[in-house]
């Protein structure tokens, strides 16, 4: 638990259920909803079973309702010096990359559309703008993408064989990723043209289940350094990693083969050694005891989950019953969190 703000204290992982709506598609072939929310609780039903989160966003929450609920508050952590990890994590097409704002595009221009990552740059660039007579800040972005277990950074302008990032710790300064390209950055628009770019590059696949599913994981960092104007040794370095997580759909599902079948094995190996991780973390488990080696997906985000600081899980899923098993699952997954 770390300090709130005056409104006592919060916890240092919280996880979040979003719904979304059903689409066009699953309306017009007759699909019903199976997943029901208990009016004024964050709690859901489904089948049997029942779930309690710190936070349930039903089908009708707006993007801006979610970050100004689940999401505003933590930009005061950064600048506080807290690192910041907001994950999505979720079957493909429950909503991880909309939720996230991964894929953003300045020219869809429909700004009630913008997830996290972009109303979160402004948020901070914001902050920036009415503190700077204070403190000095610095503000750096690097973009990586998790693809069978190797890290590549989405930034570098070079081809993928040749973006291949190595993750080391380091005792003072935690998790390093020697040669990853870190662009400083001054407002938002530049923010998001970076993000723009780096998204571009992103593999993407396609499988029985969704024609550009996603199968990595996309790791958008924003680095924010502030120094007080009076004291120079008053500074403090935060992270903030946006995680949008790849898709959690077992393999049967999807009717993978060959390289398929092996990308799902391996990303199930991150999603399952962060499920363990954050789950020890809820758990109040010793940090020295937490086995964050067992994934690159772990190793990347040991010194940003526990610890110092705040964990945001963002549990997506689809309200329709052919999507049941794989709601359940994303359901036990996220109550393990917390
Ligand atoms: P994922 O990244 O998990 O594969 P997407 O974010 O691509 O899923 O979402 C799948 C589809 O559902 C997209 O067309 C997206 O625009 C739509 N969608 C997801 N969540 C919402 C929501 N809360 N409101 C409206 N449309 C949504
Ligand atoms: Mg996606």
């Amino acid at each position: 638990m770390v300090e709130g703000d005056g409104k006592g204290t919060i916890d240092t992982v919280q996880v979040a259920l979003r719904i979304r709506p059903l689409m066009q598609l699953e309306t017009d072939r007759g699909c019903d909803e199976c997943i029901d929310v208990v009016v004024g609780q964050p709690q859901v039903q489904i089948k049997d079973l029942a779930f309690t989160y710190n936070y349930v966003f039903p089908q009708h929450i707006t993007q801006q309702e979610f970050y100004d609920t689940a999401v505003k508050g933590l930009i005061g952590k950064l600048f506080q010096g807290y690192n910041v990890t907001i994950l999505a994590y979720g079957q493909t097409g429950s909503g991880k990359t909309y939720t996230m704002g991964t894929n953003y595009s300045g020219s869809d221009g429909d700004s009630t559309r913008l997830g996290v990552i972009p109303q979160a740059v402004a948020d901070i660039f914001d902050f920036i703008e009415t503190h700077e007579d204070k403190f000095i800040f610095k503000v750096n972005v690097s973009f990586m993408e998790l693809y069978q277990e190797q890290c590549y950074d989405l930034l570098s302008g070079k081809e993928r064989g040749h973006s291949i990032i190595e993750i080391r710790e380091d005792i003072n300064k935690g998790v390093i990723l020697p040669g990853i390209t870190e662009l400083p950055v001054t407002s938002t628009m530049e923010t998001m043209m970076v993000l723009e770019r780096g998204s571009s590059g992103r593999v993407t696949g396609s499988t029985a289940m969704n024609q550009a599913s996603s199968r990595s994981h996309a790791v958008f960092t924003i680095i924010i350094c502030k120094e007080s104007r009076s004291d120079k040794n008053l500074a403090t370095t935060s992270k903030f990693h946006l995680v949008d997580l790849a898709g959690s759909e077992r393999i049967k599902k999807t009717k993978a083969s060959g390289e398929r079948l092996k990308e799902g094995v391996k990303i199930n190996q991150g999603l399952l050694a962060l499920g363990n991780v954050i789950s020890a973390l809820g758990d109040g488990t010793n940090r020295s005891f937490i086995s964050y080696r067992d994934s690159k997906l772990t190793r990347l985000l040991q010194d940003s989950l526990g610890g110092n600081s705040l964990t945001l899980m963002v549990a997506c899923v689809s309200p329709a019953d052919y999507n049941l098993d794989e709601t359940v699952s994303t359901l036990r997954y996220a109550d393990r969190a917390r």
